[in-house]
């Protein structure tokens, strides 16, 4: 029985939102079904809840569900549910209006909007959920029941301005959306929405852990025996003979939100599969991460830690691996937003509670709360490395294998975690050629009066050992941190300190081991030699002022005549050579030839200097001092055959 029908006009600011949905402003118009499964998933909750708390309600929720009906002849589909349902009053109110606050500045914001973009952009500040329908279908009918109440309410509209609105007798609680839907139109992103396989596909993309079964009656063709494969109650057909074509009911979607369950009730292997689910990965994670927040800003998180880097990991299309889901329903994969860069290796789900389904990347990125989600999942990715690294030192040392290079990306990007990531690196030292090292190791072996971590960068372990930049350090047994990865060179440079020491590079600045006892750093004998080298060092400088921008004495060889240094705040030569690649023009940095001036050739040197400062020989041996620390380092000689031809002269005129 049909009563009255009443036509009413939307509210205005509706009106011109269901105008901005229905043209373009989505290019993917498959999220309607995920939009209506969500509302029907809210109402099913909404019943549980009320019934529990008005046990007069009377309403059943044996069997909360939703139910997906194609009808092929009359190209409708239908989303019903047995939930909450709405009164006539709140139909009018929910439907016909936008009760959000703000919604008219904002639509005259979109308005205003120059593009589609920018339009999408403010768009996705808030849900316009159900009229999403009329993106795919031109018109729609929706019959509804509240729950304790006798009769039903019809809404039913063509989204052009109006909606009519009857009772209705007869409905069951509950709510039914009905599509009238448009014709299939590939090129305006109109896909075939009443085929099974595109329901499925969408279900499974969108709703799989909707936590109330999606069901839908599906066809199934038996040949002989009956398969009744992943169906939760199959109809009875009675018949096994020839292929038949059958209708059952399925359920379509996992229903299995494993972050939404408590901790205690999860198993390992859970987890462990569902991270193979997500990661594509066939090995088990090293870490696994769960936590839930409440308060003004609820969500889920389900964090896991690889054990092997995936082989991509450097890549430019490397994608973050954190998927966002808003209450249950999947909004999309690799959310930036959510997951620092140098955190992309991290798999996992955040689902949090209190966002619009329709919320954009770019929305996600400003927002505030999302970004304090961030900070929290950061702290706590780090946390679980760093009590790896206190609990199994062989374990963490596998992990830093793995993702010791990108977590040190993180030095450079991420400077409030500066002292958390420090904390993880691992690096080769003097100390223990077995072993990594720790920093906090490194400090608590620090001799008494050192305040610097010293450290040296080059291409190999061995290069560096035995550069002659070490020679003082290890003959005055101070520890320094070999670094042979490009990066270490970059943000060993930026950081400040760890646990209130310096980094230092070896190779810059001047050395001052301050170890009086030993006679060398005595004041009075470095006053002395400091003469006796006044006549030479500003005559190299000049004869070298192409390569260098400086000739000094050195604290810091013991064996070696001479290497060369960086000033404290200059480039080095790698991190030159980084930039030269990337593209950048920049001129030459020139660096410091450091002498010892306790080295035979050295002394040698200035005792010819001082006889004959004009003899012709000098500059050449000046070249080859030069060149030879170069060498030393590791570094290229600018003209190698010169260099050999001065070597082989010298040499011949020795022998
Ligand atoms: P949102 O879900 O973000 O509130 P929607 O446009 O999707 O926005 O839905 C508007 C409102 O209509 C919902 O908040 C809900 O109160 C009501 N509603 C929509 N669908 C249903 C349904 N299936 N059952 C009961 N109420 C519904
Ligand atoms: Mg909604």
């Amino acid at each position: 029985m049909v009563s009255s029908v009443e036509t009413l006009e939307f509210q205005a600011e509706t009106r011109q939102l269901l105008r901005l949905v229905i043209h373009s402003i989505y290019s993917n118009k498959d999220i309607f079904l995920r939009e209506l499964i969500s509302n029907a998933s809210d109402a099913l909750d909404k019943l549980r809840l009320e019934s529990l708390t008005d046990p007069d309600l009377g309403a059943d929720t044996s069997d909360l569900h939703i139910v997906l009906e194609a009808d092929r002849d009359a190209r409708t589909l239908t989303v019903r549910d047995n939930g909450i349902g709405m009164s006539r009053d709140e139909l009018v109110e929910l439907i016909g209006t936008i009760a959000k606050s703000g919604t008219a500045g904002l639509l005259q914001k979109i308005k205003e909007a120059e593009d589609a973009a920018a339009a999408q952009h403010l768009i996705g500040q808030f849900g316009v959920g159900f009229y999403s329908a009329f993106m795919v279908a031109d018109k729609v009918t929706l019959r509804t029941r509240r729950a304790g109440t006798a009769s039903g309410t019809q809404w039913e509209s063509d989204g052009e301005g109006t909606y009519e609105i009857q009772a209705v007798d007869g409905l069951p609680v509950g709510t039914s959306v009905t599509l009238h839907l448009k014709p299939v139109d590939s090129e305006d992103g109109l896909a075939d929405y009443l085929a099974e396989h595109k329901i499925r596909q969408i279900v499974k993309q969108y709703s799989d852990f909707i936590r109330w079964p999606i069901r839908m009656a599906v066809e199934r063709t038996t040949g002989g025996a009956a398969t009744g494969t992943g169906s939760e109650e199959g109809s009875d057909t009675g018949s096994d003979t020839d292929d038949v074509t059958t209708h059952e009911v399925e359920t379509l979607n996992s229903m299995k939100a494993l972050w939404a369950r408590p901790r205690s009730e999860v198993t390992e292997a859970e987890y462990n599969e569902f991270y193979r689910q997500i990661s594509h990965d066939w090995l088990d994670p090293a870490e696994t991460i769960h936590m839930r927040a409440e308060g003004n800003f609820e969500y889920e998180a389900l964090l896991f830690i690889p054990s092997q880097a995936p082989f991509d990991l450097f890549s430019r299309e490397s994608k973050s691996g954190v998927q966002l889901y808003v209450k249950r329903v999947f909004i999309m994969d690799d959310c930036e937003a959510l997951m620092p860069n140098y955190l992309r290796f991290v798999k996992g789900v955040v689902d949090a509670h209190d966002l619009s389904l329709n919320i954009s990347r770019e929305i996600l990125q400003q927002d505030r709360q999302i970004r304090s989600v961030r900070r929290r999942l950061v702290k706590k990715v780090l946390g679980a490395l760093k009590s790896v690294r206190t609990k199994d030192a062989e374990r963490y040392a596998k992990l830093w294998d793995q993702f010791g290079r990108v977590l040190k990306e993180g030095l450079l990007e991420d400077t409030d975690n500066t002292e958390a990531l420090l904390e993880l690196v691992s690096a080769e030292s003097t100390h223990d050629k077995a072993k990594k090292t720790s920093l906090r190791e490194y400090v608590e072996r620090m001799r008494e009066g050192q305040d610097a971590i010293y450290y040296l960068t080059g291409e190999t372990r061995a290069m560096v050992e035995n550069s002659p930049h070490m020679e003082a350090f290890a003959a005055k047994g101070y520890e320094v941190l070999i670094l042979t990865d490009p990066v270490d060179e970059v943000w060993a440079d930026q950081v400040p300190a760890f646990d209130g020491h310096r980094l230092q590079s070896i190779a810059k600045g001047q050395v001052d081991l301050g170890d009086a006892a030993d006679g060398d750093g005595d004041a009075e004998a470095g006053a002395r030699r400091d003469e006796e080298f006044a006549a030479l060092l500003p005559w190299l400088t000049s004869s070298l002022s192409d390569q260098v921008k400086q000739v000094r004495l050195s604290s810091r060889l013991t064996t070696s005549a001479a290497c060369i240094v960086g000033d404290a705040h200059d480039m080095t030569p790698t991190l030159e050579k980084m930039y030269r690649a990337m593209g950048q023009e920049m001129p030459p940095v020139k660096r410091i030839l450091e002498l010892n001036p306790a080295h035979p050739l050295i002394t040698a040197l200035r005792s010819a200097h001082a006889a004959n400062a004009d003899d012709p020989a000098l500059p050449e041996i000046a070249e080859l001092v030069y060149g030879s620390a170069l060498l030393a380092e590791g570094g290229d000689l600018p003209d190698p055959a010169r260099f050999t031809r001065l070597l082989t002269d010298r040499l011949t005129r020795g022998l």
